[in-house]
């Protein structure tokens, strides 16, 4: 606390992101990182732009980055925003197009970010309830607000749903931007992408954190209509002409450009996850569906905050959220298998 803080600093509530211990010997399973990391290519891309040129301002429009990633997605260039990571993304996109005075729709179980950001820019909003089986019920969004936004999977509980119900959604609401945040899609669900053409208050937000295993290198990105991307440049040039430095747009392009380790890493991490779901079957624990890199799971004996320390105890971190809906739960990232092994065999010790 000063007296120095603006009356805004003293009334915000900041997000809490997930413990980064120390480098060493745990096996950390909380923040949904992916286990793999970046692909070489990238990697080596990152060596060779470490270089004297780093004298020099980024492409302010990181040209190169969107339209690698606008050929990924057989989109136009105009169509890709970039950004400091998904969060700063989020942030414009709050900032920039879903400030509009009646509320924002998010589900009540959702990325906690979005609460935050309401806050330090003065959205109102209105918590949508899951449905008791923690799917969010589409419908209910199909009321006045100034936009909508879910992550699909929804986060964190790792339930998708389906292109026509999200389509079905986005022509109730022709009047509100629609943004579905895509953080987790690349491990199993549809992207909305697909829809963009088709509507203009569709805005998809990806990110290379997880899905290309660059979470330290804080790229992100969003995809709509051109008018929308407009709107996102504008409030980018107000704030921070290059969020993404050199390094980081010569690492994103080399990565988004090798599709091969993409789609073998990302396989891995689905075909570890439902090895982990069966296993976790086995030991009594229920397993919500998951189209993401981790799982949301309950156990019918044991509080979940005491397998969390228990864990924690045989130096495995999971996430523990302390919200009244998911108290009872853990969820629990999809590492290697051998990380999961352990994982099992100290799950087993602990619930068995
Ligand atoms: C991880 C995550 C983000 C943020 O990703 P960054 O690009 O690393 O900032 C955004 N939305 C959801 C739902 C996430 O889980």
């Amino acid at each position: 606390m000063s007296k120095y803080w603006s009356p805004k600093v003293h009334a915000l509530t900041p997000y809490v992101p997930g413990e980064q211990p120390a480098a060493g010997t745990v096996i950390k399973l909380n923040t949904n990182e992916n286990p793999y990391g970046p692909s070489p290519a990238a990697l080596a891309a990152i060596h060779e732009a470490a270089s004297d040129d780093l004298r020099l301002y980024p492409d302010p429009e990181s040209t190169a980055l969107r339209s690698a990633l606008a050929e990924f997605h057989g989109l136009q260039s105009d169509q890709v925003f970039v950004g400091n990571g998904s969060d700063e993304v989020l942030a414009h996109v709050f900032n920039g197009l879903l400030n509009h005075g009646a509320p924002v729709l998010f589900p009540d179980i959702t990325y906690s970010f979005y609460p935050v950001y309401c806050m330090l820019y003065d959205i109102a909003s209105e918590k949508i309830p899951l449905r008791d089986d923690f799917a969010i019920a589409l419908a209910d969004y199909e009321r006045t607000n100034g936009g909508i936004i879910f992550p699909n999977p929804n986060a964190p509980t790792g339930r998708a749903l389906a292109l026509d119900e999200i389509a079905s959604l986005l022509r109730s609401a022709p009047d509100s931007v629609v943004v579905v945040d895509e953080a987790y899609t690349a491990f199993g669900a549809d992207s909305a992408v697909a829809l963009i053409d088709e509507y203009d208050n569709l805005l998809v937000i990806q990110t290379l954190s997880k899905s290309h295993g660059l979470a330290g290198l804080r790229v992100g990105c969003a995809f709509g209509n051109a008018d929308l991307i407009d709107g996102l440049i504008r409030v980018k040039n107000s704030f921070n002409s290059y969020p993404l430095d050199r390094l980081a747009i010569a690492g994103a392009v080399a990565a988004v450009a090798d599709r091969d380790y993409y789609d073998m890493t990302r396989a891995k991490v689905m075909a570890s996850r439902e090895r982990l779901r069966a296993a976790l079957g086995q030991l009594q624990f229920t397993v919500l569906p998951s189209s993401a890199n981790f799982l949301f799971v309950q156990h019918p004996e044991h509080a979940a905050g005491e397998i969390a320390g228990a864990l924690r105890e045989r130096n495995i971190i999971v996430r523990h959220f302390d919200h009244p809906r998911t108290k009872d739960y853990l969820r629990i990232t999809i590492g290697t298998d051998a990380e999961l092994d352990s994982l099992i065999e100290a799950l087993g010790a602990i619930v068995g």
